[in-house]
């Protein structure tokens, strides 16, 4: 298996450190509003790496965190709590926003068939909420003090990104070249020495006194920042290094430079061995995010009458890391997609017994598939050999068993609840068996006006060489 490795920029083979098993962690939502649909992008990709990393017969141990504090309205330190924000718009309190939210985002997962990080060493709920870690966040700032990597000011505990030889090295990006590139930023705190220090925790002072999430530390009440979570939740769960680091391009150069920084300084090791970065979902050339309010949610996707599984699999016909221009049109290509290949679970369930042998006649096609995922998740490939498979099933002479296996072993890898059959109605048999006789009988009339009526219904029939079959339309 080969991956694209941000730290290094280069396809890589895959090499776990122990055989067999793969340590990934995810960065997750920040849970001050819905997901939109650029977000859904990152954990299906996630998703997808954890699917082929099992296809390929790997043991997986997967944890996310979900972000309920300390991530501002800006990724460094300006700007506002993104959950207090979200409080005063609805009138809630920070808890009941976090509540919601993560449960409208565990719930867009489940629509989407993403699998819910499994934990590791008896911990089986892999999503690791922030709030969940403040002493240990409090422990690694102690650390960090004490081998005087951060520093304290009135406002706030810094990292001092000067204490360390190679920050930037994620992004590639030398400190001495980012003092000189533009930075939007106005620093607030005059005490801070460099832009880019950063916070690990935040006073109750000044813009933040009345803060709602705050918490006694040693050095005074307050909040941590938010790289501080993933580095934290990584060292009590996962134990670093792991294996795999995912999330989207933009956290290279802040989010995840510091995370590195914050480990490596606090524990003299690694993070991470991989860093995976997935592309952006655009909308009209421009990149979607909610504070542009050019995005949309999962909500709308099936308000507009689409599968959020169709919109699973428009995401996996781009490979991640690549941008992906998001529109209507596309989704309704990837709907029609979906369905044609539904029409085999539909078929795999209703054909009769004498077809019911394997011969696997699918299996170079299935081969070729694994081959192109573990070649850097290239699911683009992958779908193509599924679309050629698709445009041959009548030919293959597949039998029903056959169908049933085959997508079992696609529902593993892509996730697209291809197996799920739809369940017609009585009456919707009984005209099934009342065209099969008209047709017995040469009524092609008749035959033909109950196909138009079920057409209406949204059921197809084709007679295959199995018989007479219907699929969803
Ligand atoms: P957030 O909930 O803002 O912390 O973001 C969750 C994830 O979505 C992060 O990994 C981001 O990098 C990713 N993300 C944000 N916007 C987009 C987008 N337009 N396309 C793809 N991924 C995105
Ligand atoms: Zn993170």
């Amino acid at each position: 298996m080969k991956l694209y490795n941000t730290l290094g920029r280069k396809l890589q083979p895959f090499k776990p450190q122990s055989p067999n098993v793969v340590k990934v962690y995810s960065c997750g939502p920040t849970v001050y509003d819905y997901a939109h649909i650029g977000n859904l992008r990152a954990f299906i990709f996630a998703d997808t790496l954890r699917r082929t990393l099992s296809a390929q017969g790997y043991t997986v141990h997967h944890v996310m965190n979900i972000t309920d504090v300390g991530h501002l309205s800006s990724d460094a330190d300006v700007g506002e709590d993104k959950l207090e924000k979200g409080a005063k718009r609805e009138g809630k309190t920070v808890w009941d926003i976090a509540d919601q939210y993560t449960q409208s985002f565990l719930k867009d997962t489940q629509s989407l068939n993403i699998l819910q990080p499994n934990g590791y060493k008896g911990r089986v709920d892999g999503y690791a909420r922030a709030t969940d870690f403040i002493p240990q966040q409090i422990e690694i700032i102690s650390t960090l003090l004490e081998k005087k990597y951060a520093y304290i000011t009135k406002e706030a505990i810094y990292f001092d990104v000067t204490k360390q030889k190679d920050y930037g090295k994620l992004s590639g990006q030398k400190l001495e070249e980012k003092e000189t590139a533009v930075r939007e930023e106005v620093v607030q705190d005059t005490d801070k020495r460099h832009p880019y220090d950063f916070a690990l925790w935040f006073f109750a002072v000044g813009r933040f006194e009345d803060h709602a999430l705050q918490w006694q530390s040693p050095w005074g009440s307050g909040f941590p920042g938010w790289h501080l979570e993933c580095s934290t939740i990584i060292h009590e769960t996962l134990h670093e290094p792991i294996d795999i680091h995912t999330g989207g391009v933009d956290h290279i150069g802040t989010h995840h430079t510091n995370e590195i920084a914050q480990t490596e300084a606090a524990f003299g090791h690694p993070l991470a061995q991989y860093w995976l970065h997935n592309e952006f979902v655009l909308v009209n050339g421009t990149k979607m995010s909610k504070s542009l309010g050019n995005f949309y949610t999962l909500r709308d996707v099936r308000e507009k009458g689409y599968d959020p599984l169709a919109f699973r699999l428009l995401m996996l016909q781009a490979h991640y890391r690549s941008q992906l221009n998001f529109s209507w049109g596309s989704l309704e290509a990837a709907q029609t997609f979906l369905n044609r290949i539904r029409g085999w679970a539909d078929l795999a369930h209703q054909t009769p017994e004498q077809f019911s042998e394997v011969n696997q006649t699918y299996q170079p096609a299935l081969e070729k598939i694994y081959a192109a995922l573990s070649q850097d998740l290239n699911t683009t490939e992958a779908l193509g050999w599924l679309s050629g498979l698709v445009n041959q099933t009548d030919t293959h002479g597949w039998s029903p068993k056959d169908l049933a296996m085959l997508l079992k072993q696609l529902d593993d890898v892509f996730g697209l609840g291809l197996s799920e059959r739809l369940d017609i109605t009585d009456q919707q048999k009984s005209l099934l068996h009342d065209r099969s006789k008209a047709r017995q009988s040469s009524d092609w009339a008749a035959a033909d006006a109950i196909r138009q009526k079920l057409e209406k219904e949204h059921i197809g029939v084709r007679d295959s060489n199995f018989g007479q079959i219907w699929f969803r339309l």
